[in-house]
């Protein structure tokens, strides 16, 4: 029996990662679920897999989470501490599964407790760069990517010495705009932007997806996993999504991952690991594929993979504003505030007038975090006409 933390249990990944722990409950023990404001969801996971704490982000609504709790023995908890406070609870593995940098301390109070933390919140990673590896190594937590890339790349290393790498080679799918004009990415709108062609997420990456800056925090993800160097590390559009990535060595030999769609195949390496477990996902059959197909990015069209690599290359804050300016735009374009082309334009514009010194600390970089995004915001008021 092994034991398992989730946080961000109401969401996308959080789904899957309870889909493959209910066919298998016998061998988990479920100790903390995590949401921010769905507290009949919460409530009902918790109860099914009997959590021993369940935690909605949102304090007000603690209240709400002790009566859908009521007559169990689940304790109920509410806010950001009380996060924290369940994250750094022992257990055998967590999965770090919420949405943007509201998951950094969570996540790092996870990893400061020395397990596994199966890794899905890329923007914590992004952010907190530095910061957060060098807690990986204080701790001696092992952190498994649960992004699809990097846990295809993560397989592909498996037994190899990173040492001989030529280049790793993340896939894009290039998301539901790949083949749009300029002038049709213009009038993009939210509903088309979260309907991905090949992956059900949440609504945040699918539109990170759909302007490439998912790709772009991938590469910063890719520099602090896998630290080839930035220069060993590229983009392809691969369409298909089958391919998940590609590492080449100095011999010449690619190695590849591939797999379905669907996140529950990474989610199982990593839950799993280092061994094997099943998943209900259907064999891939190449046949009925056909084709696997690959071309360049296009930063002209999706500038943000460009806009990721330079905040890479700049180094110190400069992902950690790349990342909170990116959430302000995402979430502005959500709410029908902006067009989607200024999404790239607007983090491009916050990175330019604001370059803080490199954070040495958590506390550091959620300040930092903090004060782009009050910029970010600031420099929407001053965007022109908002959408009809
Ligand atoms: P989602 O929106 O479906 O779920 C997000 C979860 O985080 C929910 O449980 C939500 O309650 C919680 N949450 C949101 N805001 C919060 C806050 N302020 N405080 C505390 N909790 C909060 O998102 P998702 O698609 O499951 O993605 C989760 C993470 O995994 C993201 O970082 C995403 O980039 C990454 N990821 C997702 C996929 C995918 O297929 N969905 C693939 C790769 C990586
Ligand atoms: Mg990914």
């Amino acid at each position: 029996m092994r034991s398992i933390s989730i946080l961000g249990a109401t969401g996308s990944i959080g789904a899957s990662t309870l889909d493959l722990v209910r066919r298998e409950k016998g061998n988990w023990r479920v100790v903390a679920l995590t949401a921010n404001g769905n507290c009949a969801e919460l409530a009902r996971l918790a109860r099914e897999f009997s959590a021993e704490i369940a935690v909605i982000a949102d304090e007000s609504r603690l209240a709400e989470l002790r009566d859908a709790l009521s007559g169990s023995d689940i304790e109920a908890a509410g806010g950001e501490s009380a996060l924290v406070e369940a994250a750094a609870r022992s257990a055998d593995i967590t999965i770090a599964a919420i949405v943007g940098c509201a998951g950094l301390a969570p996540t790092m109070a996870a990893i400061e407790q020395g397990g596994i933390v199966g890794l899905a919140n890329k923007e914590a990673l992004v952010s907190a760069g530095e910061v957060m590896t060098a807690a990986v190594d204080r701790s001696k937590a092992t952190l498994l990517p649960v992004d699809s890339e990097h846990n295809a790349i993560f397989q592909c290393l498996a037994g190899n010495d990173i040492g001989h790498v030529r280049s790793i080679t993340l896939t894009a799918s290039g998301g539901p705009f790949r083949d749009w004009s300029v002038e049709q990415l213009k009038n993009a709108t939210p509903a088309q932007a979260v309907k991905h062609p090949n992956w059900d997420m949440g609504a945040k990456i699918s539109v990170d997806s759909a302007t490439m800056m998912n790709k772009g925090l991938e590469l910063i993800e890719a520099s602090h996993l896998f630290p080839v160097g930035l220069d060993r590390l590229r983009i392809v559009v691969h369409p298909q999504s089958i391919v998940h990535s590609m590492v080449e060595y100095r011999d010449g030999s690619t190695l590849a991952q591939l797999g379905p769609s669907d996140m529950r195949v990474p989610i199982a390496s990593a839950l799993a690991w280092p061994q094997r477990m099943d998943t209900p996902c259907e064999p891939l059959d190449l046949a009925a594929i056909g084709a696997l197909t690959f071309r360049e990015t296009d930063e002209q069209r999706f500038p943000a993979t460009r806009l990721a690599r330079e905040a890479a290359q700049a180094g110190g804050a400069a992902p950690t504003v790349l990342n909170a300016a990116n959430e302000i735009a995402v979430a502005a374009f959500l709410d029908g505030r902006i067009a989607f082309t200024r999404i790239a334009a607007h983090v491009e514009e916050v990175l330019s007038c604001y370059a803080p010194d490199a954070p040495a600390t958590l506390d550091e970089v959620i300040a930092i975090d903090a004060e782009a995004r009050t910029r970010a915001k600031a420099g929407l008021l001053t965007e022109s006409a908002p959408l009809d």
